[in-house]
């Protein structure tokens, strides 16, 4: 710290209580409090509660804006998939006169009030290359490359990785994908159908996007047709008329998951039928439960399965191999289109790095740790928003880093006072 207070006298930056230096080519900045990395709705809402304890904090943010993932990699229909209840940030709830399910500008819009709101100004363009605890100093040495490549190192006493479940895009490798002459698109590029009417268009995986974006395409007069390789639970979003997330989480409360997870599945039959018949076989375990072991989210139906069952959408198993224009499936059959879009998930990008060994599995850059422990590690290291339980997981996430560095800054101020008393140094009033 007197090292870093030694190096850092100089220029300062545009918090008054940041530091920062040009050391060569390189720029050093002290932070006074937390780094948080990733300026979506997790490190937005960790921010806002550090805000409100009194603790200063830094987000640093690869791309121009906040939540980038919802402005600059989302489909133009998105609506949030949950009610809006369970998808609030804490501290400020939405506007009352938002719908059930709000759209993603509506979404957008909300967050970008929060910041104003707790006045959180991230600093964009930063893009975190590294971050290792320095044993010696006691501190973390965050570095990130911004514009013009220009590298800073960040040095702070907490870390916290919000960088999200969603960072990058997951692109499989499909045999003979260089041959292949139409487009092919992951759907965080995907905007809307308008630009493939009347195109043939595969689209790989059926999870929430993949099922929406088919729907999408369909509205647009494309010709969707959707790759199913694997079961899946898909439940109308609203039963009985609850939405079926609402409906689950209260009868957690009285039943087992077991029991609510057969109520789910009987309820399902009646309102959609058996989806097996349209070549969507249901996993073995209920959607409660297979959602608790492996993280994979049930489809909530908006309107995708009455297509799939009007012939709209064609159900496919998994491809084979593609050439010019000419999808072969693992059937053996095959067919011709003009576009793929790869509904195929995205993953966590923490293990590139994160420089530490206890926390984060480096096979799926998730905390070890299974929900409720996997916010807090060593050396003042914390995650947000790594839950597999969407929002709801982020703000309990936010509020308990938030309250544990508060205990540790009081503390430290507590000392410092006491420090700077014993030498006779005065006190500052900020
Ligand atoms: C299509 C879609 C619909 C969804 N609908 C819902 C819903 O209705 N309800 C719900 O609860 N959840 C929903 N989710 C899940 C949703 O992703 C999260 O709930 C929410 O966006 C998570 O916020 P986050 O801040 O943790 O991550 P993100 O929103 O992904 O934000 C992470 C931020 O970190 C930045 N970042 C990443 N790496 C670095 C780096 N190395 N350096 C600097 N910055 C970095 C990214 O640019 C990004 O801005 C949906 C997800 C998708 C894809």
């Amino acid at each position: 710290m007197e090292y870093w207070l030694r190096e850092l006298e100089g220029k300062q930056a545009h918090d008054p209580l940041m530091i920062e230096k040009m050391r060569g080519s390189e720029r050093c900045v002290w932070v006074p409090g937390a780094v948080i990395v990733g300026a979506g709705p997790s490190g937005l809402a960790t921010a806002a509660h550090l805000k409100e304890k009194g603790v200063p904090s830094l987000i640093l943010e690869r791309s121009n804006c906040i939540a980038s993932l919802w402005q600059l990699k989302t489909y133009d229909r998105l609506h949030l998939h949950l009610p809006k209840q369970f998808c609030e940030l804490p501290l400020m709830g939405f506007p009352s006169d938002f719908p059930k399910y709000p759209t993603k500008q509506q979404f957008v819009d909300y967050l970008e009030s929060y910041a104003r709101r707790f006045d959180i100004r991230p600093r964009f363009g930063e893009t975190v290359r590294r971050a290792e605890f320095d044993h010696t100093l006691g501190f973390w040495r965050v570095r990130s490359s911004g514009k013009k490549e220009l590298v800073t190192e960040f040095v702070c006493r907490w870390l916290i990785v919000a960088t999200g479940e969603n960072a990058e895009a997951v692109v499989p490798n499909i045999e003979g994908m260089g041959e292949f002459a139409g487009t092919i698109k992951h759907t965080s590029f995907y905007k809307s159908g308008e630009e493939f009417r009347g195109k043939r268009v595969l689209v790989v995986g059926c999870g929430n996007s993949g099922m929406e974006v088919c729907l999408d395409l369909c509205n647009h007069n494309a010709t969707p047709s959707l790759v199913v390789r694997d079961t899946v639970h898909i439940l109308p979003r609203e039963m009985l008329g609850k939405s079926t997330f609402g409906l689950s989480m209260w009868l957690l409360k009285w039943f087992p998951i077991r029991f609510v997870d057969r109520f789910l599945l009987i309820v399902s039959w009646l309102m959609l039928g058996d989806t097996a018949r349209f070549g969507l076989d249901r996993p073995r375990l209920g959607p409660l439960q297979l959602k608790n072991l492996s993280g994979k989210t049930p489809v909530l139906d908006v309107g995708t399965l009455a297509k799939i069952k009007s012939g709209h959408i064609k159900v496919r198993p998994g491809i084979k191999r593609l050439k010019r224009y000419t999808v072969e499936f693992v059937d053996g059959r095959t067919e011709n289109f003009d576009a793929i879009i790869l509904a195929t998930g995205y993953k966590s990008n923490v293990p590139y790095w994160l420089k530490e060994e206890d926390m984060f599995s480096k096979e799926d850059g998730f905390p070890t740790k299974p929900f409720p422990n996997g916010w807090k590690g060593e050396n003042g290291l914390y995650a947000v928003g790594f839950t597999k339980r969407g929002l709801m997981g982020t703000s309990l996430d936010a509020r308990r880093i938030a309250e544990d560095i508060e205990r540790c800054w009081k503390a430290e101020a507590k000392h410092s006072t006491a420090f700077s008393l014993s030498l006779n140094v005065p006190q500052s009033n900020s």
